[in-house]
């Protein structure tokens, strides 16, 4: 019902009967349309609004996800700081619906795996929180001949795999993969005398990369007691009525954060209202301009990703993919530039 369409180009008598039909004016079609998609988009959020997680947020508790992240997040989820801002949840929910299939699948193929234990991940200090780890390969079931070791495995979904490739696992996934362990140590499904393997499988949910990328660690106590630093940082703060630290970039935040406002609304690092016109309309022609070019790459990358492998002639334009080669540049100095900065002003 919902297969991608991969060739709408319709014959030209179904062209001119629905151009026909469809030229009544008694049904605004773009209106109707307009609703459907919105109500999809609706649903979308809803869905990924009533999940666990979604509703263990709205009740501003810690959840395993969010130890490593940014400590001034937790701080005001600890003070049961309102949410200031709206995020739009799409990306989180195909993730998740994507997920949830593929572990169903996993269950079948492995069913000596456990998924989505409740478990509980205590704090060397004192406390701890609920954790519920994607996949845990118990002990009594590893098959290191096969390469699964007893362990954690965390799906994480992303847009395309590039990026994490080359950047790796942030803090945040490296301590949750490790607290799942823990609190599975804990639970007694694994043997903390053998080599214990955690990890993030990452797969990329637009189907591009078929092949998921997989980051593993050896399990250590070492990061619990990371762990437990960070959380008694955030501790500390909301004893002693102070800030944490903001560990993600500003520009990070105005993107994704729900806190964006309350915590970075009042942050500004320049200095003096401009008020001429000429000023003013060339800030405005230069925002319109970036954000044209930034609409222009996601096009044209969307494109790229349909005509991925084919060749041929519109008649207008021959198609051909050929391979470029790998080219060894030697390594240079770039000259220092100034550089144009013009960012929206958050609006409280
Ligand atoms: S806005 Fe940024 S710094 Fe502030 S809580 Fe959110 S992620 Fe942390």
């Amino acid at each position: 019902m919902f297969d991608d369409m991969a060739e709408n180009e319709l014959p030209a008598g179904l062209v001119a009967l629905m151009d026909t039909v469809d030229s009544t004016p008694e049904i605004d079609l773009k209106r109707v349309g307009e609703a459907a998609a919105m109500a999809f988009h609706d649903a979308i959020q809803n869905a990924s609004n009533s999940t666990d997680r979604s509703k263990q947020q709205q009740d501003f508790m810690l959840g395993v996800s969010n130890l490593g992240h940014c400590k001034q997040y937790a701080l005001l989820m600890m003070r049961q700081t309102p949410f200031s801002d709206v995020r739009d949840k799409t990306a989180a929910f195909f993730g998740t619906v994507a997920g949830a299939a593929i572990e169903a699948q996993l269950k079948i193929d492995h069913p000596g795996w456990l998924f989505q234990q409740d478990l509980f991940f205590p704090l060397p200090s004192g406390g701890g929180t609920d954790a519920h780890p994607d996949i845990i390969i118990p002990f009594s079931v590893q098959e290191p001949e096969k390469g699964f070791y007893q362990g954690i495995l965390d799906g994480k979904s992303k847009a395309e795999l590039e990026t994490i490739k080359k950047v790796g696992p942030t803090q945040q996934q490296i301590y949750q993969v490790h607290a799942y362990a823990k609190a599975a140590i804990e639970a007694g499904l694994l043997n903390p005398d053998h080599p214990i393997v955690v990890g993030d499988v990452f797969f990329d949910r637009s189907g591009k990369d078929v092949i998921p990328y997989s980051v593993m660690h050896l399990y250590t106590e070492d990061v619990i007691t990371f762990i437990d630093e960070w959380v008694n940082d955030v501790k500390y703060a909301l004893v002693h009525n102070e800030d944490a630290s903001r560990d993600m970039p500003r520009e990070w935040c105005w993107s994704y954060c729900e806190y964006a406002t309350a915590c970075r609304g009042g942050d500004t690092d320049v200095e003096g209202l401009l008020e001429s016109p000429d000023i003013i309309a060339a800030v405005d022609l230069w925002a319109e301009v970036k954000e044209l070019k930034a609409e222009a790459k996601r096009k044209e990358a969307a494109y790229k990703r349909t005509l991925d492998g084919v060749t041929g002639s519109t008649g207008t334009y021959n198609i051909r993919w050929t391979e470029v080669g790998p080219v060894e540049t030697k390594a240079s100095i770039r000259s220092g530039y100034r550089k144009l900065q013009i960012t929206k002003v958050p609006r409280k």
